[in-house]
């Protein structure tokens, strides 16, 4: 039962990238407005992040690294058919603790005090401290009891470059909030609350910024790049559903292709950023354990707005 756990939480957690997801998409859940992350050693060492959302109380803080504790579902059948969170399964804490040593201070605003938690496999302690509001929590060690696992990992050079492509691609679709990127000490991607022009500025430079145009389609907002100034980088086509970034179905990228229509010369992809909202029943993020993956109820409905709604970005900026 030991090593089938370990296991398991390895499928939950199997690289640091998933690490850093999780915690995020738990700072975004509790409604900071400034999330912090901190990652050493490719994120093997350690990954931190530090929000200043909702907090845990301290009634349910022991809960919070118990599998499949979850404050985000009400136990009705359907719940999970009508989800806004982005957590929902709760497991991610869990998975932490188990393959790596969790610690997580926590303070909800009207609280008095703030509480404590170290979590190493089934071992978990609480106790009272003081911290500003809001949460952080730090998983060391990562793998450190799965050797297996710890073999299989990408060098730290490699996990970095797609923990700092993921986090950007945070920014890029939640621009209004705070953001802090912190690499082995070094400030790696900051960015103060925004538009999405000025996610693109922190995230691919001032230049890009002048690059981009707004979309504001009904349920499509965002921006895409000036037809005279796109270039062929298929890895800048980025969607977010109900605010998770997705890897899109290549539908959506041909819509915003075809919203171009004969301004974009054939072959060459536009830089785009849309945050597409649909009806929480209309989208099913079950069929992939990251969730990255979505399957949308009406693809082609969706993929019909995006293509109207870049087309009449373009149609309001002439060249
Ligand atoms: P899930 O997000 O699926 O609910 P997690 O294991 O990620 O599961 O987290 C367990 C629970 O701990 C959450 O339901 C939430 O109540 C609490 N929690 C985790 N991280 C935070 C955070 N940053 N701020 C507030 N509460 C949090
Ligand atoms: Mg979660």
């Amino acid at each position: 039962p030991h090593v089938a756990r370990l296991i398991a939480a390895g499928e939950v957690v199997s690289r640091p990238l998933d690490v850093v997801r999780e915690l995020v998409e738990n700072a975004l859940d509790a409604g900071a407005t400034r999330i912090e992350v901190e990652v050493e050693g490719g994120g093997l060492a350690l990954v931190a992040v530090r929000d200043n959302g909702a907090g845990i109380a301290a009634d349910a803080v022991a809960l919070a690294p118990v599998r499949h504790a979850t404050s985000k579902l009400e136990p009705t059948a359907g719940a999970v058919e009508r989800v806004s969170t982005l957590g929902f399964r709760g497991e991610a804490l869990w998975a932490a603790a188990q393959a790596g040593e969790l610690h997580l201070v926590t303070r909800p605003a009207a609280q008095v005090g703030a509480a404590e938690v170290r979590a190493s496999g089934e071992d978990v302690t609480v106790r009272r401290t003081s911290a500003p509001a809001g949460t952080a929590v730090t998983v060391r060690d990562l793998f450190a009891r799965l050797p297996a696992r710890l073999r299989t990992q990408a060098p730290p050079a490699a996990e970095v470059r797609e923990i700092t492509a993921l986090v950007g691609r945070y920014v890029l679709h939640h621009p209004g909030l705070h953001w802090r990127l912190t690499v082995d000490g070094d400030p790696r991607l900051t960015h103060a609350p925004a538009d999405h022009r000025g996610a693109v500025a922190s995230v691919y430079g001032p230049l890009s910024a002048n690059r981009v145009l707004r979309v504001d389609g009904e349920g499509v907002r965002g921006v895409v790049s000036r037809p005279e100034l796109t270039r062929a980088r298929r890895d800048r086509m980025h969607f977010s559903v109900n605010g998770r970034p997705v890897l899109a179905p290549p539908e959506l990228e041909r819509a915003v292709i075809e919203g171009f229509a004969e301004l974009l010369p054939s072959g060459v992809a536009p830089l785009c950023v849309l945050d597409l909202t649909v009806a929480p029943e209309d989208h099913n993020p079950n069929v992939h354990p990251a969730k990255q993956v979505v399957a949308l109820a009406d693809l082609p409905g969706v993929a019909a707005r995006v293509q109207g709604a870049v087309a009449s970005a373009l149609a309001a900026h002439p060249l």
